[in-house]
Parts: C-alpha cells; structure tokens; sequence
C-alpha cells in the first residue's frame, strides 16, 4: 500500500483541509503514515500569510528531497496558488496542486502512479481553478480529527474584503459558505466519533451565508449546530468584531456549550494605518462593537491579531496603536511583523519603518500581551472552569482547555467529556486547578 504523509502549515482551516484530504486518501487505498521516513509520497499543505511560513515550507521541501531521494512530494494549497515558482524546480517535487485542486490529489496521485508505475518525478501542474464556479464545492464530511478531544469544522472559504497587505483572497478567492446541512452533519459525526469541542472555521467567518439562498448567517448557523447536537460545545474561530450581530452575542451568554471565547482581529490602532490597511472600521467603530460583546459577556477570552511596522507606520501612530490596545480588556494579542506579499497593494507603498523599530514595536506589543495575559489569568482564580482534556505531560499533569481558552492544569487523569476545575494559583501559561467532586 502507498504511504503518505502530511506536513501542514499555517491556519485552522489548512488543518482542517489536511485531515479531509488525508481521510480522502485513506478511503481510496492509500495508507498514512506519521513517519517521515515509511512514506512513498509526502503532501505539503502550504500556507502563504508570511514569506516566513512560506519559506519554512520551501526548507523543508528542500531537506525531504536532499535526504529521502526517490519520494514524491505533492506541495498544495495557497502557496501553490501564488508562489507556484518557488517549489517547481525543488527536487522530488511531482505535483503541484491549488486550493481547489488539492481536494482531487488522491484520484490525481492514483492516476498518476499508474501511469508512470510510481517511477520518477514528472512535474504535474493544477491551480487556478479557485472560484471558478463561486460556490463552496461540495465535498465529503469529515467523520474524525487527529486531535482527540478538538476538531475543526469548515464553514466557508475564501474572502471578499481586500485588505491592502492580505495575499489571502489571490489563494484562497472569493468567499464561498458551505451549506448548513453538510456543517450540521458533520457536527453530529465528530461528536459521535467521540469529540468535545467543534472550532468553527474559515476565512471570513462573519461574511457566512451571504451567497447561500436565504442568507443565513453565522448566527443562525450556530444556532442550528446547537440544536442538532447533544453535548458537543462550539467555539468560533477569529470573526470580525464588527460582524458579530446582536444574536450571536445572545447566544454567547445564553449557550453553555458556545464557549465564551473571542478572536476579533484589530490589525492596529491608528485611524490612519487602518485606512491604509483597507480594514472596514476605523478604531471607535471597533470599540463601540466591542463595547457591545463585553456589555453582555463580562470578561470573556478576548484575541486580537496586531501588525507591527506597516508602511509609513510612525512613532506616533505606534503608539497611538499601542496605548489603544492598552485600554482594551484583550486577554491575549498575536502580534507580526508587517510581512510584504508580492502581488499586494500594500507591498508597492514606500516608508517601511527600519527593521530595528519594527522589532522594538513587537517586543513591546509581545511584552502587553504577556502583561494582559497573567492578568487574565489573576482574574480566574477561585472561579469554576469547565474545561476539557488536551493532553497529559510525562509528569502526570493533565493538560486542559477552559471554555475562555485559559489552559489549566491538574494532576492524574481527566474525566470523560467535560469537567469542572476550580482555579487555585497560575501555573506556567495557565492555572493550576482542582477538579471540583
Ligand atoms: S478580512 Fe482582510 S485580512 Fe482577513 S482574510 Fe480577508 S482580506 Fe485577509
């Protein structure tokens, strides 16, 4: 039987992607394997956000082919959309497939070994098709995910907006929402596969079901993946805070099994660097939206994304970003170098502020989250977490996931499904709790 593995790169939804074309391997004969060195074929899922990630992914490409001649290399997904150049001439590279293109690789894969009998790497080329028909094109459900206790469900691809530094639309296109049904169903098949957490995930999650008949919109679509579930709780992935709609806030204090946890990117802090971003608010919009989620929801776990060091990015726009932040009750931040993407608007604007102020400004942004972290953390204690179980350190320690996304922490094993910790002190990047009789 063919071996295949799988490195993946970038986003939940990359992830998600990976665990279904890897279930669509396995169900058309072909056998994964978690070893690098038993695989016949290797498939890279790239992601392009920054020249970092893509150029990790064209390193290790490069590594796999240097040490293990003879294996075929599949390198698909955004990169391969955008950046198809960079893997063309790597050696051991067979295929190159695009974002819509990859959901083909195992029949491409089956083809292609009969053909040339799995001997020498011929370069085959598929991208391009993105968007082509403007839906979400229908695939299989995924009836299981790696990761135990989470999965990732997808509820869309791509994205309309353009936000000026953004590669993301010119891989992954236009935004297409998958329809409810196949999302309902396939809620209702991890949870039976024995899951405890859905992430729903995608692109542009706010932007869900405008191109669907009826328009349902994110908050519907909750609302439906509630009802067809018994006990598996949902968390939403990052979501514009200007998009979260006064029923999906209901339902974030209403829901138990809808965590109270989130991802709202800001991007920056200044009217001026927002505008030139392309971003949709400027930062009194954000606030007031934001005003409205805490208004209802206390505290919950708040993320937010921060680019640092944005063409034309002052002194004074920094730190009217940075004091911003500051006042916002965010519980973590995700803070990036500004990352130039060849094929941008932003990529042509001239000011890039030196490399050693960027660095500053990140270090200094890293430095408050850390800050809004612990603090964050402070205000759990003596309250009562429902968490589930993540993982098991060697020394015993479960490792948990809160509903807020705090991580926590207990000795000995984890009860099935989910639990209640009562927090007693910070510990490491979390707390530490006990579980509650
Ligand atoms: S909303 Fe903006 S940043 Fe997010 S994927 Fe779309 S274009 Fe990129």
């Amino acid at each position: 039987m063919v071996k295949v593995f799988f490195n993946t790169f970038g986003c939940k939804t990359n992830q998600y992607d990976s665990a279904l074309l890897g279930q669509s391997l396995e169900r058309s004969g072909f056998e994964l394997t978690g070893k690098l060195e038993q695989a016949d074929w290797v498939v890279v899922n790239t992601c392009s956000v920054t020249k970092r990630g893509e150029d990790k992914a064209c390193q290790w490409v490069r590594k796999v082919g240097r040490e293990f001649p003879g294996v075929g290399i599949a390198v698909v997904g955004c990169s391969v959309e955008v950046s198809a150049g960079r893997f063309r001439e790597l050696e051991g590279v067979g295929l190159l497939l695009g974002t819509e293109e990859k959901f083909r690789l195992g029949e491409v894969l089956r083809e292609r070994l009969e053909r040339i009998n799995g001997s020498g790497p011929a370069l085959e080329e598929q991208r391009g098709r993105i968007g082509l028909t403007g839906k979400y094109e229908g695939r299989e459900i995924l009836s299981a995910h790696a990761e135990r206790a989470r999965a990732f469900v997808k509820i869309q691809d791509g994205c309309d907006n353009r936000c000026t530094y953004c590669i993301v639309p010119y891989a992954r296109g236009r935004s297409r929402s998958r329809p409810w049904e196949q999302i309902v169903a396939e809620a209702r098949a991890l949870e039976e596969a024995g899951h405890y957490e859905a992430v729903l995930t995608g692109i542009h999650i706010g932007g869900y079901g405008r191109d669907l008949a009826g328009r349902p919109s994110l908050s519907v679509l909750v609302e439906k993946v509630l009802a067809a579930t018994d006990r598996i709780r949902l968390r939403l992935s990052s979501v514009e805070a200007t998009e979260v709609d006064s029923r999906l806030i209901e339902l974030l204090s209403r829901e138990l099994r809808l965590c109270r946890h989130l991802h709202l990117p800001l991007q920056h802090g200044s009217a001026s660097v927002l505008a030139r971003m392309g971003r949709k608010y400027n930062p009194e919009e954000y606030k007031a939206a934001l005003d409205r989620v805490l208004d209802s929801l206390g505290h919950p776990g708040l993320g937010t994304d921060v680019i640092a060091g944005f063409p034309g990015e002052s002194e004074k726009e920094f730190e009217e970003c940075f004091n911003y932040i500051a006042a916002l009750p965010f519980t973590y931040l995700h803070v990036f170098p500004y990352s130039p993407r060849p094929g941008t608007p932003a990529a042509l604007l001239a000011g890039r502020p030196p490399v050693a102020a960027v660095r500053e400004r990140v270090r200094r942004m890293r430095e408050l989250s850390k800050k809004k972290q612990e603090n964050f953390l402070k205000e759990q204690l003596g309250s009562r977490l429902s968490v589930l179980h993540e993982s098991r350190l060697s020394s015993g320690v479960s490792v948990c996931r809160a509903d807020n996304y705090v991580r926590a922490y207990h000795r000995g094993a984890s009860p099935a499904g989910g639990f209640i910790l009562v927090a007693e002190r910070t510990w490491r990047d979390g707390v530490w709790g006990r579980l509650e009789c």
